[in-house]
């Protein structure tokens, strides 16, 4: 027998079925991630298409249970149309997201749920230049939820507050150790070295919310350097 959910979230990658569907991987408030087909969501004059037809939307959807999850009915909660009509905003979520759904846990998680509806609201009205800023934000907490948080305080080593300028970011341990532990000629591709500097915007991205860091300037060159450690990390951990 079939059961019918209302399910809210968003779809985070969608892929074409046999000529006429599509599957939808969907994160879910209720559920985590499931997988959802959508018959006939490729027709133009399919009546699940408009619930769909805009990318990143929180929405409420109707499905049936069967072997696997159908698609009945729905729709948008909440639109973000501003990352839609700024194209640079519009790329860099797609792939965010496509990435997202490769690593995030199928179990529903209230933390990671309530983050990513936050970061689409903020991002969605946050002017260009501070898109850096808040998608290296998002990331590095959204690691931290998923159980990578990275060790930004004190040295994995030793367990002291590193005083000196230059540290290293250390992959294999996740975290930060004072670069007197490793000999420099033995630094492998495990290390970044890093600075003071890189460390207190690493701690300010993962310790901060998006409202207080709106309100502080930041270099775009120090972002970089940021996003640097911050996608190194990612890849590290999850190989995507
Ligand atoms: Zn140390």
């Amino acid at each position: 027998m079939s059961q019918t959910h209302h399910l809210q979230g968003f779809v985070l990658f969608r892929e074409n079925k046999g000529e006429n569907d599509l599957i939808i991987s969907f994160y879910s408030r209720q559920s985590g991630k499931i997988q959802i087909l959508v018959r006939g969501g490729r027709k133009i004059n399919s009546k699940l298409n408009p619930i769909l037809a805009e990318p990143f939307s929180l929405l409420d959807l109707v499905v049936v249970q069967g072997k696997i999850y159908h698609l009945i009915g729905g729709e948008k909660r909440q639109r973000f149309p501003q990352i839609l009509s700024q194209p640079e905003k519009l790329i860099t979520l797609n792939f965010l997201f496509g990435q997202i759904n490769k690593i995030i846990k199928p179990e529903p998680d209230k933390k990671i749920f309530s983050l990513l509806v936050k970061f689409l609201i903020i991002i969605n009205q946050a002017k260009k230049e501070n898109s850096l800023l808040l998608i290296n934000a998002f990331l590095i907490k959204f690691l931290s939820f998923l159980g990578y948080c990275p060790e930004i305080k004190k040295c994995l080593i030793c367990g002291k507050l590193p005083l000196e300028e230059n540290l290293l970011f250390n992959f294999n341990k996740g975290g930060i150790v004072c670069l007197k532990h490793t000999s420099l000629e033995n630094l492998s591709e495990a290390n970044l070295k890093i600075k003071q500097k890189d460390l207190k915007i690493l701690q300010k991205l993962l310790y901060q919310d998006f409202n207080s860091l709106l309100k502080q300037s930041f270099f775009q060159k120090d972002l970089k350097r940021a996003e640097l450690i911050i996608k190194k990390f990612f890849i590290w951990h999850l190989g995507t």
